[in-house]
């Protein structure tokens, strides 16, 4: 983990102690987990708590993906790009910033490190100790259908979890690993920004990357195969980010296909097509963010009985248990969504699952119960749960589609972020919302009410008569409702009111 300084030896200290002594193994565990990433630390955590003798192994830093190489230095370094942004903005709000500002990008990227190193306590190996988790340093391999073999020791299990997550898939293009390349494992090392990024990839790392780094000053482009950034969301969505970045200075290359990389001296060149087209992109450094492979290899699936595909990762059935009956998974590793949030989800099934007996079935947590929100952190944010139009439509259900733009939102007009939409589907002829898309300054904070009303079933009728304080962004949920509801106010209720109130004057 570079740079060496005092914050990443603090990380360090927790996620990965160099003094680390790996514990007598138990004669038997309720559970073994390998993987200390969200999935895996949920597990244990919430297993010891409980009460079972828990292993928990990891090969390289407590904490896995988000703690690391993922959420928390990503959102980190968003915050600051976001900061550097206003300031482009600040003479609209009567602030006049000198020319000559000083932009550190070594600072910005030295206070992302003090705050990871701050959070890492909460994942760190001394606190999974104390919390009467065993803590195993080192690389889990299945040796058997109940025994994980770690650094010589043999841990035996009633039950077992596998939670070792993903990394970043690298494309197979000629040239591109001599050149040389960034992923989401050595981005967040950076001490000095490059002049020049190349970003392969329009997927969520992909765009908050990009975008953050077109702010803090580097000029970015983005090159993606298909015709969109972040193809699973609503076009019209996906295309208020898009027109945000390329305003930040981003370069969007779409339907380009990277053919080769070259390195020229300090210059990597880019050979791409587009449209059958063939172009050239000098660029100081590459991100590659096209995608995520799972951890699967090594693990020693094969002895276990625990099939898996080397794309979608270990097969699990809805109640995430795996060809083995003793074995479980959870996180990146077995589920096409891949978020913290989720992992944490899917933790807290396979714990109920896993440890707990289910005569006949009964009581046993599914996947099919989950009702998950995410967002993309760009500028603005991107968030959407449930279904899209189209989904709902496929499975022959009937929709009525109500959108409301943020310039119609007070406090979005009075803060200057009136860009985007909230939009949310409901089952025609009731108030069931079956799904919504919110791209908006502040969308992953606003998807929360629509999370909790989806999850408590609590229809928009129920969110209409919801008092939500004036001027918030999230009134935005609020006028969709109330709109929703003048839909109701149909032409024969209307001609009974005229009526009442003709006979009341
Ligand atoms: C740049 C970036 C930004 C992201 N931002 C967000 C965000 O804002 N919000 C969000 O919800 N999600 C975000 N994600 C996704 C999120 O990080 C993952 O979904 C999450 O980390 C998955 O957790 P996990 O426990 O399944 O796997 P991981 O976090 O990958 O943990 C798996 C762990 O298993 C260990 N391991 C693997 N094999 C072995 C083995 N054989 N023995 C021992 N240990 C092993 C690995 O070292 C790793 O520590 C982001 C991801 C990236 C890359």
């Amino acid at each position: 983990m570079q740079p060496d300084d005092e914050y990443n030896r603090t990380l360090i200290r927790n996620v990965r102690p160099p003094d680390w002594i790996n514990p007598e193994p138990a004669a038997r565990y309720n559970l073994a987990v390998i993987g200390a990433g969200t999935a895996g630390l949920v597990t244990a955590s919430v297993a010891a708590a409980l009460g079972a003798k828990v292993a928990l192994i990891e090969r390289q830093w407590m904490g896995g993906d988000c703690l690391n190489v993922g959420c928390v230095p990503s959102k980190g370094i968003l915050r600051a790009s976001r900061v550097w942004s206003s300031v482009h903005r600040a003479a609209e709000f009567g602030l006049r910033i000198p020319d000559d500002t000083v932009r550190d990008f070594g600072a910005a990227m030295a206070r992302m490190r003090q705050l990871r190193a701050r959070i890492s306590e909460t994942d760190s190996a001394h606190r999974y100790r104390k919390l009467g988790v065993d803590v195993f340093i080192g690389e889990g391999r299945f040796a058997g259908s109940d025994t994980i073999d770690v650094v010589g020791r043999h841990l035996r299990f009633s039950k077992a979890a596998i939670c070792t997550g993903g990394r970043a898939s690298i494309p197979a293009i000629p040239g591109l690993k001599e050149a040389g390349y960034l992923t989401n494992e050595t981005v967040f090392e950076l001490t000095e920004l490059p002049p020049r990024l190349a970003v392969i990839g329009g997927g969520p790392v992909g765009c908050e990357l990009a975008q953050a780094f077109a702010r803090f000053g580097s000029r970015v482009a983005l090159l993606e195969q298909t015709g969109s950034i972040l193809p699973r969301e609503d076009a019209d969505a996906a295309a208020v980010v898009m027109e945000r970045m390329r305003g930040d200075g981003t370069r969007l290359l779409f339907e380009s296909i990277v053919k080769n990389v070259e390195k020229r001296g300090q210059e990597k060149i880019i050979h791409f097509e587009t449209n059958g087209n063939r172009s050239d992109l000098a660029v100081d450094e590459i991100l590659v963010a096209a995608g995520r492979v799972p951890n699967v290899d090594g693990l020693g699936l094969e002895s276990a009985g625990v099939t898996y595909d080397s794309i979608r990762g270990v097969n699990v059935d809805a109640n995430l248990r795996t060809t083995n009956p003793r074995i479980f998974a959870a996180g990146d590793i077995c589920f096409p969504f891949k978020f913290t949030h989720a992992a944490d989800a899917l933790a807290q099934i396979v714990i109920q699952n896993a440890l707990f007996p289910h005569p006949l079935g009964i009581g046993l947590a599914s996947t099919d119960s989950i009702i998950l929100p995410w967002c993309t952190y760009t500028d603005p944010e991107l968030a959407h749960i449930g279904m899209y139009e189209a989904e709902a439509k496929g499975l022959g259900m009937e929709v009525e589609t109500i959108t409301v733009r943020l310039d119609e939102v007070d406090r979005a007009v009075l803060d200057g972020e009136e860009e985007g939409f909230a939009r949310i589907h409901i089952r025609k002829g009731t108030d069931k919302i079956l799904g919504a898309t919110i791209v908006a300054a502040h969308a992953g904070e606003i998807i929360a009410e629509v999370a909790l009303a989806m999850k408590a079933g609590a229809g928009l009728g129920t969110v209409s008569r919801t008092i939500h304080p004036y001027p918030t962004q999230s009134e935005v949920i609020r006028k969709a409702a109330l709109a929703w509801r003048k839909t109701t106010l149909t032409e024969g209720r209307k001609k009974i009111l005229r009526k009442w109130f003709a006979w009341t004057r």
